[in-house]
């Protein structure tokens, strides 16, 4: 039997993000709350400022550039306290955003411009070179690019967006009206269970009801005055905003429920932890490297970090010795959360009061849900048992933007989708991950497609055939992709070649995706007799060969 959700059922309305945020009867927190405030500069908006500039933008979008429903926005940025603002204006006028790695090279983020159809993109001057190129190749003018945050552009040449407005005087632009659980409110990028990153199809019926199951689980956090916490928690948003996990744990839900939000652009731990001493955060959502340089980096000494009351880790697998070494070193807890893009994103957290108690165990399902446990015959295992985990619930996405055969191969006809992740669940509802049966590699939360970088590397002039796989290296806490390799014929296999080809990626690919695992050659690259490279094989003869060292 699938096990359900502890919690009991939410009531998830249907409609639409706007309506959801901007409209809502129940709001118990001030038009003149601060929400979003920038960590280096202290600059805020309240709530009333962000639904002011963002329904500015709106209609702008409108009267400049007819933005029609179903329009797509790129958003090529670091983390802003403008982000939200420019995202839930592009859904004023009924459009779809796709944010993407501010750390994309003009071919990565081409490809995500031109597989979204993107008609016009928001950036900020740090990226804005990269960006004029990847609109040219993909044909976005460039006066559909737009800039956003503090630095401007001199000369003029780009429109900042708060200067996108509706002039005209007319009254006609009004909010679109949007069909929730149809029309998509984001589209973000992820290579799923095989190949190459795939437009993630999240309507907004999807976002909605993530938020609101978040809400329900993670009750404690309150944007409220209450005893010892008289502003409420305040959150630290460095997680990017572009992936999932920031999009909407962090800046959907903490504007929903009116939490202050300090917006980090660029992670270091001296400025994390100077943020939280100088912001009081209470709250923040962290990747198990955060973790790690937390327990161990000597620079954490230096700051009160008391004011903070719980972290949650996710997008990675978190282990007992980080969670005890932290509570060791700060004594703050952490807990642990799961999910995927897919699923928009979370499926599962750590309640509080359990952190201690289910060390290693991702949570309990959120509200909602329904899961099992799938052998690779497609049958269901009993609890305690490991099997794939496969997941039905409304946050589950709409299908691959323009990949049948991808949606086919990730939803069952009964509304399932099958997460490539493996593991199973005790007999209390708590759920472990211990495995993929996926392709990816996640470097510190990052997806890296091993198909992406050997589509790259088989380019390469002395390479005959690759494969990438992850290795998890514990002094780093995360996985780091490596190469096998086999030269072409003629090539020795060296030292300077080992070196030549990672220069060679490194150049190509954003940060995250470099071969920070190395090169390793091999005679052959073990396939099946379809073709697929048979990467378990590959990840065992690493195994042995590091035993070996
Ligand atoms: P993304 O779509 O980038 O959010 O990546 C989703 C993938 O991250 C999942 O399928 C898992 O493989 C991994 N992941 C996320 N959270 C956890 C976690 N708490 N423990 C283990 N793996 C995780």
């Amino acid at each position: 039997m699938p096990a359900k959700s502890k919690y009991p059922p939410i009531d998830i309305p249907n409609i639409g993000l706007w309506d959801f945020l901007f409209e809502r009867k129940d709001r118990d927190f001030p038009d003149d709350k601060v929400i979003f405030a920038d960590a280096v500069t202290n600059r805020s908006l309240t709530y009333a400022n962000v639904k002011q500039t963002a329904s500015d933008f709106g209609k702008g979008l409108r009267a400049v550039w007819d933005w029609q429903k179903g329009d797509v926005l790129g958003v090529y940025s670091a983390n802003s306290i403008e982000t939200p603002g420019v995202t839930w204006g592009c859904h004023f006028a009924g459009g779809i955003v796709s944010p993407a790695n501010p750390g994309y090279t003009v071919h990565e983020l081409a490809f995500q411009l031109k597989d979204s159809g993107a008609k016009a993109l928001v950036t900020q001057m740090p990226q804005l070179e990269i960006a004029l190129q990847a609109c040219k190749i993909v044909g976005i003018p460039e006066n559909r690019v737009i800039l956003m945050g503090d630095a401007r552009d001199k000369e003029g040449r780009f429109k900042h967006w708060t200067s996108v407005r509706n002039i005209s005087g007319t009254q006609r632009y009004r909010r679109a009206k949007v069909d929730a659980a149809n029309d998509l409110a984001f589209l973000v990028y992820s290579s799923g269970t095989t190949g190459k990153p795939k437009g993630v199809m999240l309507t907004h019926r999807n976002i909605v009801a993530n938020t609101l199951m978040i809400t329900a689980a993670e009750a404690p956090i309150s944007g409220h005055a209450r005893e010892g916490y008289p502003e409420g928690d305040s959150i630290l948003a460095f997680l990017p905003f572009f992936h999932i996990y920031g999009l909407t744990v962090v800046l959907h839900q903490s504007f929903y429920r009116g939490v202050k939000t300090v917006v980090m652009a660029k992670f270091d731990i001296e400025s994390w932890c100077a943020c939280v001493q100088q912001h009081k955060i209470t709250f923040a959502y962290v990747v198990p490297p955060v973790v790690l340089q937390l327990s161990k980096h000597p620079c954490v000494s230096k700051y009160d970090l008391s004011t903070v009351r719980m972290l949650n880790s996710g997008a990675a697998p978190l282990t007992k010795e980080l969670v005890d070494a932290l509570y060791e070193r700060i004594k703050v807890p952490v807990k642990q959360g799961y999910g995927l893009s897919e699923t928009s994103p979370t499926t599962h957290t750590q309640p509080w009061e359990l952190w201690r108690s289910t060390i290693g165990a991702v949570g309990t399902m959120l509200p909602n849900q329904t899961a099992k446990y799938m052998s690779a015959e497609e049958k269901e295992v009993p609890v305690g048992e490991v099997g794939e985990l496969w997941i039905k619930g409304p946050n589950i996405f709409k299908g691959y933007l323009n990949n049948a055969e991808g949606t086919k191969n990730a939803l069952t006809d009964d509304g399932y989708f099958k997460t490539g992740d493996v593991g199973y669940q005790d007999g209390e509802g708590n759920f472990f991950i211990t495995d993929r049966v996926k392709e990816l590699i996640k470097y510190k939360g990052f997806q890296v497609p091993p198909a992406e970088l050997e589509g790259l590397l088989v380019s390469h002039p002395k390479i005959d055939d690759v494969a990438v796989i992850g290795v998890y290296r514990e002094e780093q806490a995360t996985e780091v992709p490596l190469a096998y390799v086999k030269v072409r014929d003629g090539i020795t296999a060296s030292p300077s070649v080992e070196k030549e080809i990672m220069e060679w990626l490194a150049a190509k690919v954003a940060n995250h995706k470099r071969l920070r695992g190395g090169v390793r050659f091999t005679d052959e690259i073990p396939k099946s007799a379809s073709g697929k490279i048979l990467r378990r094989l590959l990840k065992d003869k690493l195994k042995a060969e590091e035993e070996k060292r």
